[in-house]
């Protein structure tokens, strides 16, 4: 089975520990209507990588909400991004996109990929986009590899 691996959504590059890495996004209360609503969930580097808060303020009044990657692995971690969910704020399909990343094994090695295997005939997904099986992740990954080393 493929480790689990992280990417960073700002600088592309990987995240190399748990410690490293940050889930992100950004909240936009409407005073008026009361409600709040997420967007931009995203997994990047602690740090430098992370949202400019001033800038999205700025933005729409967004206000950045964050934990550690820490807190969303494991069996606890998926519970946290099933309440995300729940929760309604964050749009479904990002939230669908992260907890697939952070707990479908080699999703995220395969996820850059997975756009020019279909192409290649390299597999054939039957579900919506976005959603492989482990073998079709599993072919993705070894494909790639083979490609790579030519
Ligand atoms: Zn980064």
């Amino acid at each position: 089975m493929e480790m689990m691996m992280w990417r960073c959504d700002t600088c592309g590059k990987q995240i190399k520990t748990e410690d490293d890495g940050w889930v992100e996004w950004v909240t936009v209360v409407d005073q008026k209507k009361g409600t709040s609503t997420g967007r931009d969930l995203r997994l990047v580097h602690h740090g430098k990588c992370q949202f400019n808060e001033q800038k999205e303020y700025k933005k729409d009044g967004g206000i950045i909400g964050d934990l550690g990657l820490s807190d969303f692995l494991g069996p606890d971690g998926l519970v946290a991004l099933l309440e995300l969910m729940e929760r309604g704020e964050i749009p479904q399909k990002e939230v669908v996109a992260m907890i697939q990343r952070l707990h479908v094994p080699g999703y995220e090695n395969a996820r850059p990929h997975f756009k020019s295997a279909i192409s290649e005939g390299v597999i054939e997904p039957n579900m919506a986009p976005g959603f492989y099986t482990h073998r079709d992740i599993e072919a993705v990954i070894a494909w790639e590899k083979r490609r790579r080393q030519r």
